[in-house]
């Protein structure tokens, strides 16, 4: 598919970055420490312990499916679909801002032994015949031992960054992240009873594939597998997008406040849309409000979430600001998923944990029955003289089904002149200053243009007045709100509508990408982009630290994937198309 890349891969890699990994080494995220990894604490406050854990755990699902690979090659019955559950949860806890908890790594550490030693027992003598063929260990495993064992083997598991191996082994990284973002994204489709056995394998395989030495893949191959991956995790949106609106109903126009009423009250933040329904029903009549925060505020959108006159809107902003939100909030909080800063002593009795999500001492709320957070609301001050307050609604609402329903109208806007051009502002959010260039990008975008926003990202501007395009007596808002990061797959159905009715490609609409990312699923959503052929996006606010410089000009090369820079002078190129 990609034969014509050898030409552009330089033989030597140039890179002299100079790496003290002593205690931990982490470089999965955006903010990592100096742009280059986190070698003694995790910025994001994830500990050395912590990450060994992790690192251990990356390993043994490698290890895992290695083995599940050669028992389906062999014929091995039975495959049982627990161990596809388990490569969701297992790589869904290592994400950035996910999991912090030392002994549930331990507990997922002790279920993926146990999972080893299933397939070992029914592939008998002749799987390990095989496996030992293949270099692949069948016993005396180290991942069900006391926590300071699993630490100790764990730090072995640390990256190998020897010089001459590392644009291999920095490509290898980048395809397990784009696979941790899609497996949080097939996590949240699974809960909601949507899975699609050719999606886990796909997982499986890649993980079997990518526990292979550094001497079984060249820069090209990966590139085509990182490729490949973005292709996958377009397949697991598409999946999780029906999960959700088949679930809930298409997401609606829908005006949210963000001013709080009086009365008890619960705030549910990250991603989970199962997590805010079961809330929901369960709270009804029992005289205590609901909120969304951060990424959950598109749940405010969806029919049968919105139908619950309790859910009374949103709270606060993105995930960056959570200390000093939830600080403030009258009443428990629910994080479904991330981004979890680790909460300061002040609210942490006031927090629950879901899923994949940990941190020691929280209560972390294993089955379905919300009572317990039900009754803290019920103890807490909850919200009072909250009349005086007004504050700025934030219209959201905008996904595919919502938006293609406009089509005709944006395009007689497109074809008349009054929409001259699009632009995707969206993706994580985060506390650095740089990625201020995303809000003063939305602020200097024409009035003349149209804005698709997704993700945490547009709190950065989506309490602004960037007006509305009036057009044949109606006004289209310049700010379109797709929804959830997973959303961008109804961003892409949309791009892909437009190019269809102007009978051209993507590339050649007047549409431009500006992306920030922050963590791993902003990466697998940048490979499903590639994967696309979308060229020129405007990738901050820092490029990743694991592309390595070859392939980073392999990308620009390609792609013309660009750091962002200078609003005024990106916003001219931009609009040059
Ligand atoms: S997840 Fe990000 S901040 Fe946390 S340790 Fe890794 S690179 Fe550092
Ligand atoms: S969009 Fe990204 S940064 Fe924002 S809450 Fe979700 S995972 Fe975290």
């Amino acid at each position: 598919m990609l034969s014509h890349l050898n030409t552009f891969f330089p033989r030597q890699s140039n890179f002299r970055i100079q790496y003290n990994f002593s205690k931990m080494f982490c470089f999965q995220c955006e903010q990592t420490m100096d742009g280059k990894g986190c070698t003694v604490k995790g910025k994001c406050g994830k500990s050395a312990e912590v990450s060994a854990l992790q690192d251990l755990l990356v390993a043994q699902l490698k290890h895992l499916n290695s083995i599940v690979h050669h028992a389906k090659e062999n014929d091995v019955k039975p495959v049982t679909t627990y161990s596809d559950h388990f490569n969701l949860e297992g790589l869904f806890a290592t994400l950035t801002n996910v999991n912090f908890d030392e002994k549930r790594f331990q507990k997922y550490l002790e279920k993926g032994e146990k999972l080893i030693e299933f397939y070992l027992k029914n592939g008998g003598e002749k799987l390990k015949s095989v496996l030992h063929e293949n270099g692949i260990q069948t016993a005396d495993f180290s991942y069900s031992k006391p926590l300071k064992d699993l630490i100790k083997t764990g730090k072995e598991y640390q990256l190998d960054l020897t010089e001459e191996k590392r644009p291999v082994i920095f490509t290898k990284e980048l395809i397990m992240y784009g696979l941790k973002g899609g497996a949080a994204y097939l996590d949240h489709a699974r809960l909601l009873g949507y899975e699609d056995t050719s999606l886990y394998h796909y997982l499986s395989e890649s993980l079997q594939k990518l526990s292979l030495p550094v001497s079984e893949f060249t820069l090209e191959s990966l590139l085509e597998f990182a490729l490949q991956t973005g292709n996958w995790n377009l397949s697991c949106m598409e999946l999780l997008n029906r999960a959700n609106t088949e679930s809930y109903g298409h997401p609606e126009i829908t005006t949210v406040s963000t001013t709080p009423v009086d009365g008890k009250c619960i705030l549910v933040s990250g991603h989970d849309l199962r997590d805010l329904k079961l809330l929901l029903e369960q709270t009804e009549g029992k005289g205590v409000n609901v909120y969304t925060h951060g990424e959950m505020l598109p749940g405010n959108a969806y029919p049968e979430l919105k139908k619950y006159s309790h859910l009374k809107g949103n709270y606060g902003g993105a995930w960056q600001d959570q200390v000093k939100e939830f600080s403030k909030f009258p009443g428990p909080i629910l994080m479904t998923t991330n981004c979890l800063i680790p909460p300061p002593k002040n609210y942490s009795k006031r927090v629950f944990t879901r899923s994949s999500v940990g941190f020691s001492n929280l209560k972390h709320i294993e089955n379905d029955d919300f009572s317990e957070i039900i009754k803290m609301a019920k103890k807490q001050k909850g919200f009072k003289n909250t009349k005086k307050l007004a504050l700025k609604d934030i219209i959201v609402g905008f996904g595919m089904n919502q938006t293609l329903a406009l089509a005709d109208l944006i395009i007689d806007a497109v074809k008349e002149g009054a929409i001259k051009h699009f632009f995707l502002i969206g993706g994580c959010d985060g506390a650095e200053k740089e990625r201020n260039y995303f809000e003063k990008l939305a602020e200097k975008t024409p009035k003349d243009t149209v804005i698709l926003t997704l993700a945490c990202g547009k709190y950065r501007f989506n309490k602004k007045d960037l007006g509305v395009i009036e057009f044949k007596g109606n006004k289209i808002p310049r700010v379109l709100d797709v929804g959830q990061c997973n959303d961008a797959y109804s961003a892409i159905q949309i791009a892909l509508a437009l190019a269809n009715a102007f009978d051209t490609d993507v590339n050649s609409l007047p549409l431009s990408f500006a992306v920030s990312w922050f963590e791993q699923k902003a990466v697998s959503i940048l490979l499903t982009l590639l994967h696309l052929g979308i060229k020129n996006i405007f990738l901050g606010p820092a490029l990743p630290a694991f592309l390595e410089p070859s392939v980073l000009d392999v990308l620009v090369k390609l792609f013309g994937i660009r750091p962002i820079g200078d609003v005024d002078e990106d916003l001219k190129l931009m609009l040059k198309k």
